[in-house]
């Protein structure tokens, strides 16, 4: 991360290692707990990631929740951030942070104080057994919770086919997004 503790200290990046670095999308999400502040320390969790810049957080959203409905609403958001991490290892660290916070096991689509999902590893396709990982994550493009966030901080994030994601907005399912200021 850019914004990190002074020990150990980093090296900058250099021209040859910023060029292996890959933009990657992760989706934030929170019901429990003090939403707004679980989705705040998860960007700072993210803020303190090893071989990894963060570029931006997008805005907070409120969202009405998909599946159960007698849950809270969603506070969600969207980070963008360059890494060097592999897909596998970057979702191994989402994991870390999601277990440090707390989170546990609910039922499917159910309450959390914090899920973090990679969206978009650049315009790569990943299918990884175990652990568990595709990328692009499958239900992205449905979502208005992640694709209206991530437009907001790359309005000109292509997809691994090279379509525009601003193009797939419409067929997204509406979730009463609001955008908290
Ligand atoms: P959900 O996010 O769908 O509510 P979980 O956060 O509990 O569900 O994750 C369930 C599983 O999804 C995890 O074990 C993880 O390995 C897998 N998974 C597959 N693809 C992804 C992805 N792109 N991002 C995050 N987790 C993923
Ligand atoms: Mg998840």
């Amino acid at each position: 991360g850019r914004s990190k503790y002074p020990y150990p200290p980093q090296k900058a990046p250099t021209a040859s290692t910023r060029s292996l670095m890959t933009p990657c999308c992760i989706a934030l999400g929170s019901n429990l707990n003090g939403p707004e502040s679980q989705v705040l320390s998860a960007m700072r969790a993210l803020d303190a990631l090893p071989e990894t810049d963060i570029i931006a957080h997008s805005s907070l959203y409120l969202s009405q929740p998909q599946g159960p409905q007698d849950q809270p609403p969603f506070i969600n958001a969207v980070s963008l951030m360059h890494t060097t991490l592999d897909p596998v290892s970057l979702l191994l660290a989402l994991q870390a942070i999601e277990q440090q916070m707390g989170r546990i096991k609910t039922r499917h689509w159910g309450e959390r104080v914090i899920d973090l999902d990679l969206i978009f590893y650049g315009q790569r396709q990943v299918s990884n057994a175990d652990p568990a990982l595709t990328v692009p994550h499958p239900h992205a493009l449905e979502r208005d919770f992640v694709v209206l966030p991530l437009l907001e901080i790359a309005p000109d994030w292509q997809l691994p086919n090279g379509d525009y994601l601003s193009a797939h907005m419409p067929q997204c399912t509406s979730h009463d997004l609001v955008k908290l200021t």
